[in-house]
């Protein structure tokens, strides 16, 4: 099952250090869905899905990744306009879906040293896993990275190189290098982790089986997850274990939206943009390596890829927390925030299931959005008191 498989023009090869068709686009694991069924078993982690990855045994870390809750979020259901759950991602074993990819990743690693190129999420989920399987890791961020985002990073003790010039160009130099070098470079849209992160979808599909969700609504910056997440569907559909496909909905941070703007412009390619500062800083790729699958995704699914600024992100992440108990990272509330710019052009009918999927845990961001707290001083003797006058 090795094989790769091109979405866009059906090419096939056997090449499994190869990341991308000679056509340009991300190649994806090939997988045969013939008789697969809904998993009886007892695992719960994403592993309960082995039938549809790759034939590796996961070990340590990676045996536990997958796996997470969806909430049904009533609270919700008035701002969207649906009936909303949420997948909460971050109960991964370092806080986001990232740890399905880099599960499948490291497991599938013929070598002793595994490489990614992120100075954030992506980066800390490696090399925890690395570490587990005792696999060598190798880091490469922006030579100006925050000390914050490093310190977060090291204690999982990879090699990291801050890397001088255009960082943008590191995705092509880090496949060369993986090939000179004998390293599994397992990137943001690396074969390897969209096939684990694919999983999302499944465990969402699951969850309604026999029933198929009207809608799924997330983040998306370089579009590995949102491949994954479709690949899964497609795979489910395939096997027919579901008859109909839930639309796919994809939001950006309007300052750095290239797939959204393409969208737009009902384009079937994604063109680089000049990336601007915004708060959900985990999804600012302004070359998404598969922005041109995600586009595929939307349409094929009739779902569809909006922006939204970072005053209704800072919005819904409050929203999160205040209405659900789910504290997310910035990023991940670009799916509340989408959510709600959808239901007020009435994509949902108030009976639609719609999954908004939390990439991601709150507690790895430093915040910067949140006012000083002000709570009041009460002395022991008038605790009483106090609690009878409350307010809220
Ligand atoms: C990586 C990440 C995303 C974006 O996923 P892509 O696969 O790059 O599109 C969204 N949210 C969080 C929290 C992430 O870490
Ligand atoms: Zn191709």
């Amino acid at each position: 099952m090795d094989r790769l498989r091109c979405y866009a023009c059906g090419a096939t090869t056997s090449e499994s250090d190869r990341y991308r068709c000679s056509c340009g686009e991300p190649l994806w694991l090939d997988t045969d869905p013939t008789g697969f069924e809904w998993p009886a078993d007892t695992d719960r982690s994403m592993w309960r899905y082995s039938a549809l990855l790759p034939a590796v045994t996961p070990t340590g870390l990676a045996a536990s990744a997958g796996g997470t809750p969806l909430v049904r979020t009533d609270r919700l259901d008035g701002d969207v306009g649906a009936t909303v759950s949420v997948k909460y991602e971050g109960s991964n074993p370092t806080g986001t879906f990232k740890d399905r990819g880099s599960a499948v990743g490291v497991a599938m690693a013929k070598t002793g040293t595994v490489a990614t190129v992120s100075h954030g999420n992506m980066a800390r989920s490696m090399a925890a896993h690395a570490a587990s399987a005792g696999l060598d890791c190798l880091v490469f961020v922006p030579a100006d990275v925050p000390q914050e985002r490093l310190s977060l990073l090291a204690r999982y003790d990879p090699t990291i190189l801050r890397i001088e010039g255009e960082y943008g160009r590191l995705y092509e130099a880090s496949l060369r290098l993986g090939r000179a070098h004998d390293i599994a470079v397992v990137n943001s849209d690396a074969p390897a982790r969209v096939a684990g992160q694919k999983t999302t979808g499944l465990e969402i599909l699951a969850a309604f089986a026999p029933s198929v969700p009207d809608a799924i609504v997330l983040p998306v910056s370089s579009g590995g997850h949102a491949s994954g997440i479709w690949k899964g569907i497609e795979e489910l559909f395939a096997a027919g274990v579901v008859t109909e496909r839930p639309r796919l909905y994809f939001v950006q941070a309007a300052a750095c939206a290239p797939i959204a703007a393409a969208w737009d412009r009902g384009e079937t390619t994604v063109a680089p943009v000049d990336g601007g500062e915004t708060v959900a800083y985990s999804i600012a790729n302004a070359d998404p390596p598969s922005g041109n699958r995600v586009l595929a995704a939307a349409r094929r699914t009739s779902g569809g890829v909006l922006a939204v600024d970072d005053d209704a992100i800072l919005d819904a992440r409050r929203t999160l927390s205040e209405r659900t108990g789910l504290f997310v990272e910035s990023a991940c509330a670009t799916a509340l925030a989408g959510a709600r710019a959808l239901g007020r052009q009435r994509a949902f009918e108030p009976d639609d299931e719609v999954v908004l999927v939390a990439t991601g845990t709150g507690f790895t961001e430093r915040d910067l959005a949140t006012p000083s707290v002000s709570a009041p001083t009460v002395p022991l003797a008038d605790l009483d008191d106090a609690v009878a006058a409350r307010t809220d």
